[in-house]
């Protein structure tokens, strides 16, 4: 059995090993181990049978450092005080790599909102944005969605705060829905950032597009966008496709369009058949006969044993911690490319503090403008990795952390938190 780590001892040991790496002394990034503020609330929400349920919700704001925390709220039965912790300490390190003015911060529930009427939904995100309101703000913390939220999620949440603050504050949370102040190209941001740096990382290695297999675990939100612009306007070609019904494969590649249809009516890849394509399980999706492996669904699903038999050359990680710690030192050994979760998925939070910014000026833009925007802040930032990683011979998850730490510690002592 592999250990289970608890995920903010992993974020600080990364961070000793990149700081390192950097010959950067401990006294200078010791402040990154310590999140500025925890807060846990009791949620109550009256159930529709009358009966009183309390469930219990947090929010960590981990940085302030370089601007606002920023990150997204979890809705989980799994949610606990160590997730939340590690989650709002990658979106500083998230942030800083993307170069934004953003700390980090992120929140979550203990629940399971399958078992939720949308009612009790609301109730409970209302609950939630009225016990953490003190301390969030368009220029305090600012909460997005994440796992199992949502627009809706967010418009309810930003009409409690206005409700309560008693005025228009719509820049407290980014991913809302167009009516209430959300940005076009919102809802594809994050695939089509991780399809941004893909196409950038085949180039670094001379390899065309056109001839690349790519298998994607995860048909949701992130894996299906990708899926569609990697194959639609790029030209990879996509072998696999998943979700937690199972996989797909066909060597000649799939049909996108279709699988992406059927991804948006959030129906199954079980009960998709066309000719040549085989059903296959989601531990035969990450070992297929394929050059790039994206996944795009869950934590630790890249363990040790998919580690030392996964046949791509290249993985980019879609979904945030999809590697184990054990299973990263196997792939550094076999020479296989990882690029990082902070530096892969960034194209979220970046067109989420782009909605910040058309919510602060009061301006909005159109989504060619976005999007335009969006590929020159993932650029920028993939080769800012890029230098890293050639520069100290790291890996591209050690070089995006030590890109991040030096723009974090360049703040801190500009604020004096550190001597020069
Ligand atoms: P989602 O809920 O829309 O989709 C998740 C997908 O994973 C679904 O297709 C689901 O069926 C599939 N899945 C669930 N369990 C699985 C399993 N055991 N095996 C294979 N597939 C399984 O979520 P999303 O928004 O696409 O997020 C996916 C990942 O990307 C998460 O790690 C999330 O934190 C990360 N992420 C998302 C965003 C964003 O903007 N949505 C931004 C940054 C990072």
């Amino acid at each position: 059995m592999e250990k289970v780590y608890n995920p903010f001892d992993n974020f600080c040991s990364v961070l000793d090993k990149a700081a390192s790496a950097i010959n950067m002394p401990k006294n200078d990034y010791e402040i990154l181990k310590h999140p500025e503020r925890e807060l846990k609330i009791a949620v109550p929400v009256v159930m529709d049978n009358g009966e009183l349920k309390v469930f219990e919700g947090f929010r960590v704001q981990h940085s302030s450092l370089r601007g606002p925390c920023k990150g997204g709220i979890r809705y989980h039965q799994n949610v606990n005080i160590d997730e939340v912790k590690a989650l709002s300490a990658w979106m500083t390190f998230k942030c800083a790599v993307a170069d934004i003015p953003y700390g980090g911060g992120k929140g979550g529930i203990t629940v399971d909102p399958r078992e939720l009427s949308t009612k009790e939904l609301e109730r409970l995100t209302r609950k939630y944005a009225a016990g953490i309101t003190p301390i969030v703000g368009p220029f305090q913390d600012v909460p997005a969605p994440d796992v199992n939220t949502n627009a809706q999620i967010m418009d309810w949440f930003v009409d409690t705060y206005n409700t309560l603050k008693g005025g228009d504050f719509r820049g407290v949370v980014t991913g809302k829905s167009l009516a209430t102040g959300g940005s076009l190209g919102r809802p594809d941001a994050t695939g089509r950032g991780v399809s941004i740096v893909t196409e950038a990382l085949l180039n670094v290695n001379g390899i065309d597009p056109k001839n690349t297999k790519i298998a994607i675990q995860g048909m949701g939100n992130v894996g299906s966008v990708s899926a569609r612009i990697l194959s639609g306007e790029i030209g990879a070609k996509i072998v696999a496709v998943s979700d937690v019904s199972g996989g797909l494969y066909c060597e000649d590649g799939l049909d996108i369009p279709a699988l992406y249809q059927m991804a948006l009516k959030r129906e199954l890849v079980e009960n998709y058949n066309a000719p040549g394509v085989k059903h296959i399980t989601n531990k035969e999706l990450l070992l297929c006969d394929c050059d790039v492996l994206i996944p795009a669904a869950l934590e630790n699903q890249i363990n040790v044993e998919i580690a030392e038999n996964l046949k791509a050359k290249i993985i980019i990680e879609a979904a945030n911690g999809p590697t184990t710690v054990e299973a990263d030192a196997i792939l550094e050994a076999r020479g296989i490319q990882v690029l990082p979760d902070i530096l892969s998925n960034a194209g979220g939070v970046v067109v989420s503090y782009f909605e910040w910014c058309q919510n602060i000026q009061g301006y909005y833009w159109s989504e060619e403008e976005v999007n335009a925007k969006l590929k020159v802040k993932m650029i920028n930032a993939f080769n800012d990795v890029i230098d890293m990683a050639k520069k100290y011979n790291l890996s591209y998850r050690l070089a995006a952390y030590a890109v991040a730490l030096n723009r974090l510690v360049t703040v801190a002592k500009a604020k004096g938190y550190i001597f020069n």
